[in-house]
């Protein structure tokens, strides 16, 4: 059996958080119990109020998943069977899936290898007679290009939905992410930026007719109970993950300054390696994850061999939305999309990362390049 001398290297670590805010998070938690209001207590309004606060948004509605929340979101904005909505192929799948699952179809737009974020010029030459949103992802923590998205939605009397899922807390031009549209859709997942203790999601606006119309879907479409005026879902945000989300809330913008440090540690352990192509430290960008492209090497053999190692990497996404079985063989070829799927690896991060595990890490990569 061959040993390393370093401690392996998970992907993710958790717990240097959850340790650090352990006594609040578990007397936030108890009271909750106590309080036995397990559905839409206090703790809801309350994170409602403060993430709306942070966010710099009107409304802020808790939702049961990131998933549920682009769902939410769409609809909100009247998106249906019929409609088109442009979104990137280069995502996780629940982005697609979600306008599918309103009935209407995703057209997918390629990315810029740069960014990996959708290029605004395909999605100007995707839009068409049916088209009625946009729904861009701020992949990986780095804003979209907002500004030309906004745009292209203007000149053509679009929706914009943004996909926030890895992005809270991030911002462009002096704005977060999630306020740079017509509704932001964000996700709670233990992993994401902003962890919740198990599924969570939010949807956000500055547009009141929005807001009242999500808060609806969210209950079952009903405003007043037992007097139900659409069809709507029980996607209500668990109280008890509320209570974990305000312990949280306030370390989010401090824990994602660490972030784009980790990220500008990794660029100068890293930048003198010509067949990795490092990801830029754009404003804004809060690195859910730290995702580098491999050029002209085999990704896969580099993953194994850094594994071998102790290191832990993922590949995000091996496979384009456009070409999963769900919806290949009905779209346009993305030649970007389907390049990035082939090159991407994302190293390990998190906030408290230290920087000898940092070096260990890079030096893993290095080592593991044939
Ligand atoms: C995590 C994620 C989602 C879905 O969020 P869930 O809370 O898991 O439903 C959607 N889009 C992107 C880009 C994501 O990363």
């Amino acid at each position: 059996m061959q040993t390393t001398p370093f401690p392996t290297v998970p992907v993710l670590d958790l717990s240097p958080e959850i340790e650090a805010l352990f006594p609040e998070l578990e007397a936030a938690i108890t009271e909750v119990v106590r309080s036995g209001k397990f559905i839409m207590g206090p703790d809801v309004a309350a994170f409602e109020k403060e993430v709306a606060q942070f966010l710099g948004v009107r409304n802020a509605i808790g939702v049961n998943s990131g998933t549920d929340a682009i769902v939410i979101a769409l609809r909100a904005c009247g998106v249906g069977p019929g409609d088109e909505v442009i979104t990137t192929p280069f995502s996780f799948f629940a982005t697609a899936e979600s306008i599918s699952a309103v009935g209407a179809t995703p057209v997918f737009a390629d990315i810029e290898l740069g960014s990996l974020n959708i290029d605004p010029a395909a999605i100007e030459a995707a839009v068409g007679p049916r088209t009625k949103a946009i729904l861009p992802v701020h992949l990986f923590g780095r804003p979209a290009d907002m500004r030309r998205i906004a745009e292209i939605a203007e000149r053509h009397g679009l929706r914009i939905v943004e996909d926030c899922a890895q992005a809270f807390g991030g911002w462009s031009e002096g704005r977060r992410t999630g306020t740079l549209g017509d509704v932001g859709a964000f996700s709670f997942f233990p992993s994401k930026n902003l962890g919740a203790f198990g599924d969570a999601g939010l949807v956000v606006t500055d547009d009141d007719e929005l807001a009242d119309h999500a808060r609806m879907l969210r209950v079952h479409g009903a405003k007043k109970k037992y007097h139900n005026e659409m069809i709507g879902y029980n996607s209500r945000l668990d109280s008890l993950q509320a209570a974990v989300l305000r312990v949280k809330l306030p370390h989010v913008d401090r824990r994602n300054g660490q972030r784009r440090a980790v990220a500008e540690r990794y660029n100068d352990l890293l930048g003198a390696v010509p067949s990795v192509a490092l990801p830029d430290v754009t404003e804004g960008h809060v690195f859910h994850q730290y995702t580098v492209r491999l050029l002209d090497v085999d990704r896969d053999a580099v993953q194994r061999a850094m594994k071998e190692r102790g290191v832990g990497t993922m590949v995000y996404y091996p496979v384009p939305q456009d070409r999963l079985p769900a919806y290949a063989g009905r779209h346009a070829p993305n030649p970007n999309s389907d390049a990035a799927s082939a090159q991407v690896l994302s190293l390990p991060i998190w906030p408290e990362m230290a920087v000898e595990v940092q070096e260990q890490v890079a030096h893993t990569l290095m080592a593991s390049l044939p």
